[in-house]
């Protein structure tokens, strides 16, 4: 069973991809490196003792795409290519429309032609929008505030739509809740381009010394502490929850979120970060961040009662492995 993983150097899906080899699956990656390093393969190789096909192709381009179709027998297809920095879709929202809505297209057209049973999605929890947590599959969606989240939404239409088409194939819409820590041997994680924009990877930084200190947007929320609440998820755990979707997925839509269920407020993650690493962390308060909602983490029902999924991983284990990451990469 080969199954094709679109950007599958980055964060979440090298993670993925160490999950799938060990179930069992062939994997083929196709990534662009726009934001990642092939460095990335080796360490996946090296980690799974496995061979892995990797194509340096932009997704959208579906000439190159098809060449992964004609070449290797796909059965699956989980789409993690695409671009995911908020601040950034708000100054160039045309690449991101482009970038994530025509990688999207390409993949479900050559999904069609090539008769691919499986399609698996990385949406968020973004696009459940202001809604009051905790956010179930079934709420009606609420209006997203950057383009990023739009694309989500969209991507979600289309798929949703591509189902309706080719009612026999299984189409699974991940929303994920906040993915953190890193793969437990230290070798992959995330590696943000520039100043993080999100929570763990600003912290690691500000614990390593690349970065003074942690600044805290806001701290007068409607949340036990006044800051922002979120359902962070070990990466680990959300990887696996797609080798769940693959396995488990009913013909149609399926539309699952991924979260641990718990939220955690800033100050939270901050000083258990503190404590488990015995690292100290340096912040400000400083005003909310535009677009940010007050609370946002996963009714977790329904992938655990049709997925069989269930995350182990704690909030200790996310900040112990996100900092042996950081700590690798400044050795
Ligand atoms: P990432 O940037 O680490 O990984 C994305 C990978 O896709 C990178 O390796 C990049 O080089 C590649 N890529 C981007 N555009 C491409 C293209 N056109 N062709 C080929 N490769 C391309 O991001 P991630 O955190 O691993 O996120 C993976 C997916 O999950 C994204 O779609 C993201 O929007 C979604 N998601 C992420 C989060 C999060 O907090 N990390 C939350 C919800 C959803
Ligand atoms: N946050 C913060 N400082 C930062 C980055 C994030 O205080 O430098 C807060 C943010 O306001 C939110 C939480 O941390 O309450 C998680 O933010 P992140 O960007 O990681 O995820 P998202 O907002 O997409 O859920």
């Amino acid at each position: 069973m080969a199954i094709l993983v679109t950007g599958g150097l980055g964060f979440i899906g090298s993670h993925t991809v160490i999950e799938l080899l060990s179930s069992g699956y062939e994997v083929v990656i196709a990534d662009n490196l726009s934001n990642s390093e092939i460095s990335v393969l080796d360490k996946l190789k090296k980690l799974s003792n496995k061979t892995i096909a990797f194509y340096e192709i932009d997704v959208t381009d579906k000439d190159k795409l098809e060449l992964i179709f004609l070449n290797h027998e796909i059965d699956g297809i989980i789409h993690f290519a695409g671009y995911k920095a908020v601040g950034e879709s708000v100054v160039n929202p045309l690449s991101y429309y482009y970038n994530n809505l025509m990688s999207t297209i390409s993949l479900a057209e050559l999904a069609s032609k090539y008769d691919v049973e499986s399609f698996v999605f990385s949406s968020s929890a973004t696009v459940y929008g202001d809604n009051v947590s905790p956010f179930k599959e079934d709420m009606p969606l609420l209006e997203r505030t950057n383009p990023y989240g739009e694309t989500k939404a969209m991507s979600e239409r289309i798929l949703s739509d591509y189902s309706k088409t080719e009612p026999t194939k299984k189409i699974t819409l991940l929303r994920y809740f906040n993915p953190i820590g890193a793969h437990e041997s230290g070798l992959i994680g995330e590696v943000p381009k520039g100043i993080p924009n999100n929570l763990m990877p600003y912290i690691t930084q500000v614990a390593s010394g690349k970065r003074e200190k942690l600044f805290i947007f806001g701290n007068d929320y409607d949340t036990p502490d006044g800051t922002g609440v979120r359902d962070y998820i070990h990466v680990v755990d959300l990887a696996r929850g797609h080798v769940a979707a693959l396995k488990k997925a009913k013909q149609g839509i399926n539309i699952y979120n991924l979260g641990t269920g718990i939220g955690v407020s800033v100050l939270e993650l901050i000083h258990t970060f503190i404590e488990v690493n015995q690292v100290d962390i340096p912040y400000e308060i400083v005003e909310r961040r535009p677009g940010d909602i007050a609370v946002s983490y996963a009714d977790t029902s329904k992938a655990e009662r049709e997925l069989g999924f269930k995350t182990v991983k704690t909030v200790e284990d996310m900040v112990r492995d996100a900092w042996r990451f950081e700590k690798n990469l400044i050795k």
